[in-house]
């Protein structure tokens, strides 16, 4: 392809809201053999909604509801954030001794103030109530703080799991006290981009740092085979690697930071455009549109535009 060719191309991916940085990038998605796509916010719409939310110990549900919502307050996590958006509304319209629809003036002033609250990456979030731990998050979370899972609980997690949903345990005093279910339907077109895809020939394959029977059940939906879950955020570059191991021309497509170094590893890194800077910024494509049409877009252009060359 002639450097006007290359010129040209670009100016139609970004007509297109497909920008490109560079003329090897361009060059390189022809050959992608795999597109590599983080699930939460990529695949799924990253709009979680609370479907599930279940006390186990006989605590009040409004106070379960905020004493989670205290602890993932300062959290920046799409899981965190549906967690506060359910339990605000349940403070404010559904609990009948809450006395007002005002927030004391600041942004959390319904919230219980927590203190040393730390976010573990691929785990959860961890703080302290008047000198109690609190941790909300995954199985490993609790595992690893030797926090005790009942058959019970561990059955309620598993029948959220199986239906796509991602549990949420909640311990507190290291007891464990209640579960949350959380959705995130895929985005419409997912389905659709990733048969586009094994008919042009390219494999798609999902990574996730959610749990195995979670994972499982979204790449079912959606039409994927190969799953990698449970992927702590430093793991996933090494997930690209693994496959560009035979020379394979790897994309990865994520909107997280934690997608980021996966992004900088992959032969094309293609970012949601809605997604976090750092995303964007390790990338060699943004998808301005957020439709992961756009990854067919840009290796068909690629294709077209190296066809003579081939
Ligand atoms: P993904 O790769 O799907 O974007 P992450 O690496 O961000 O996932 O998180 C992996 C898992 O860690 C989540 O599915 C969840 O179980 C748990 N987790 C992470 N952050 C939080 C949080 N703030 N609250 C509850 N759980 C969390
Ligand atoms: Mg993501």
């Amino acid at each position: 392809a002639t450097p006007t060719a290359v010129m040209v191309a670009t100016g139609v991916g970004a007509n297109n809201g497909v920008l490109i940085k560079g003329g090897d990038a361009l060059e390189r998605a022809q050959m992608v053999k795999y597109v590599i796509f983080d699930k939460t916010g990529t695949l799924t719409q990253g709009k979680a909604t609370v479907t599930t939310a279940k006390a186990f110990t006989g605590m009040e549900r409004g106070e379960f509801l905020k004493l989670v919502a205290s602890a993932e307050a300062s959290s920046e996590h799409p899981l965190a954030k549906a967690i506060l958006a359910y339990a605000r509304h349940f403070h404010f319209f559904d609990d009948s001794s809450a006395t007002t629809g005002t927030e004391n003036g600041s942004k959390f002033g319904w919230l219980f103030d927590v203190s040393d609250f730390s976010a573990l990456p691929g785990r959860g979030v961890q703080c302290f109530l008047d000198g109690k731990r609190v941790l909300v998050g995954n199985r490993k979370l609790m595992m690893e703080n030797g926090i005790d899972i009942s058959t019970e609980v561990e059955n309620f997690v598993v029948e959220l799991e199986e239906s796509a949903k991602t549990g949420i345990l909640v311990a507190y005093d290291d007891i464990l006290i209640g579960v949350l279910g959380v959705a995130d339907p895929l985005k419409r077109e997912a389905s659709v981009v990733i048969e586009g895809l094994q008919k042009m020939g390219v494999t798609p394959v999902m990574v996730t740092g959610d749990n195995w029977r979670t994972a499982r059940a979204v790449a079912k939906e959606v039409g994927i085979q190969d799953v990698r879950a449970e992927v702590m955020p430093a793991g996933k570059a090494d997930v690209v690697h693994s496959f560009q191991k035979d020379g394979s021309i790897v994309a990865m497509v994520g909107d997280g930071i934690n997608d980021s170094p996966a992004l900088a590893a992959a032969d094309v890194g293609m970012a949601i455009g809605a997604g976090t800077d750092i995303a964007i910024e390790a990338a060699d494509y943004v998808l301005m549109r957020n439709n992961l049409e756009d990854v067919i877009t840009a290796i068909d252009l690629s294709r077209k535009t190296f066809f003579r060359i081939r």
